[in-house]
């Protein structure tokens, strides 16, 4: 679902680089999924509320081009046949389909000024790489919950 999105980057909260997000990257944030950081390999995620709030809705921007692309036939029909039977003059129809496909490009460009953001990443400490005496406790605490 996120594949269509380019230009978001991440920041490595670990190593300080900023490098841009390929999908498989976008696909785990997507679903809160935790990866590595090509440079320092350590574990990262998305942490941010608002970060993540933000990257969820750019689904909703990568809609937004064939909507726009499809309403902007519509008006340029409209005004087409609404000059055929004599609504609007040819000046009319003109200035009309003008402004549908300037809306047009201007959407497209909010939409691609909204894509790119720099989510910052920060490191994770995954149960996984944990020492075993770092675990027991863990373990421990839940079996004495349960
Ligand atoms: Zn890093």
């Amino acid at each position: 679902m996120t594949a269509v999105i380019v230009g978001v980057r991440g920041h490595c909260a670990h190593c300080d680089i900023t490098f841009e997000l390929k999908p498989w990257q976008l696909n785990a944030i997507a679903i809160n999924e935790p990866f590595d950081c090509q440079y320092c390999h350590k574990v990262l995620q998305l942490c941010c509320p608002k970060q993540l709030k933000q990257f969820k809705s750019l689904d909703n921007l990568a809609l937004l081009r064939p909507s726009m692309i499809v309403l902007t036939c519509a008006a340029l029909l409209v005004a087409l046949v609404a000059e055929w039977i004599g609504l609007i003059s040819v000046i009319g129809q003109l200035n009309v389909s003008l402004v549908a496909v300037l809306i047009y490009f201007l959407t497209l460009r909010y939409a691609r000024h909204r894509q790119h953001m720099t989510l910052t990443l920060q490191a994770i400490n995954p149960v996984r790489d944990l020492p075993v005496e770092q675990l027991t406790p863990v373990a421990r605490a839940r079996l004495g919950q349960g």
